[in-house]
């Protein structure tokens, strides 16, 4: 593959032009520009990897980090409605069941890619050629080294100002629970280990978060759910299909934006696992022409 390295060519042009002339430095400097760079060159590879384009837009965009900043900007209007309004909650169940006028309001907000950016961690996996796993993962959780997503902390510090107890439901495992609440608090975050509900299939906390928001329910009206993804928001997202996620997607959507508030995450999630195959995931229009 052709690979303009541009700040090399610079380099040289400059350099040749000073030295020797101007037209050697031109000549030079184009050879170099479009050297092909070796078929097995580690930034060829890296761009390959299905993984970097997205996780170089979270890490390095402005796109990115206004978007965030943006979504918890505007999630602060509904936030206000709901914390007066005791008719209204955001979890499904509650508001089936009703009861819940006379109990505090309380926002759950999942963790990773909602307040933490576990980015590192990705581009790790990259650089490494690696998958996640669930031993790294741990391991990148013990280290307390996730910072914030732009526009959280400013977000749950009004939330809680304006009356508003915070909870975390997290699928972290409970083993990581301890270094997750020390990560929340070393950011800012109002976390305990009361209010850090972490999963463990076992004990019956499970991926779906569905038993963990029954919990808070008991005591607390879910004015707001926050997450990146679907099951952080509602039942129903255990499908396997995309076409069955968009179709229970639509159905719930009346929610979104004012009691769910979805931030983006390009990287992981549980969209991926139900994508079909390779270009079957790609939609061009058919030419008519
Ligand atoms: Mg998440």
């Amino acid at each position: 593959m052709l690979r303009p390295s541009a700040p090399l060519a610079n380099y040289v042009f400059h350099f040749v032009s000073i030295t020797r002339g101007t037209v050697t430095g031109f000549l030079l400097a184009w050879f170099v520009g479009m050297t092909p760079l070796p078929a097995s060159g580690q930034t060829a590879d890296l761009a390959q990897d299905r993984r970097f384009d997205a996780l170089t837009w979270v890490q390095n965009s402005a796109e990115y980090r206004m978007l965030t900043e943006q979504t918890f900007r505007l999630a602060l209007h509904p936030l206000v409605t709901a914390l007066d309004d005791v008719t209204i909650s955001a979890d499904e169940a509650q508001l089936a069941e009703g009861k819940f006028a006379d109990k505090p309001p309380a926002i759950i907000l999942d963790c990773d890619e909602t307040v933490l950016d576990n980015s590192a961690y990705n581009a790790r996996n990259i650089l490494k050629k690696e998958n996640y796993s669930t031993e790294t993962w741990n391991a990148w959780c013990l280290e307390v080294q996730a910072e914030a997503i732009p526009g959280s902390l400013e977000f749950v510090t009004r939330a809680k100002a304006l009356g508003a107890d915070i909870f975390f439901i997290t699928n972290r495992r409970d083993v990581v629970k301890k270094a997750t609440v020390e990560n929340l608090k070393k950011l800012g975050f109002p976390a305990t280990e009361e209010n850090v509900l972490t999963k463990n299939k076992e004990l019956g906390r499970g991926d779906d978060k569905i038993s963990r928001r029954e919990t808070v329910a008991k005591t607390h009206r879910i004015v707001m759910l926050i997450g990146d993804s679907m099951s952080d928001l509602c039942s129903g997202m255990d499908v396997t299909e995309t076409s069955q996620r968009n179709q229970v997607g639509n159905q719930k959507f009346q929610q979104l934006g004012s009691r769910w508030i979805m931030l983006p995450n390009p990287v992981y999630g549980g969209w991926q696992q139900a994508l079909p195959e390779n270009e079957h995931a790609l939609k061009p229009k058919s030419n008519t022409k």
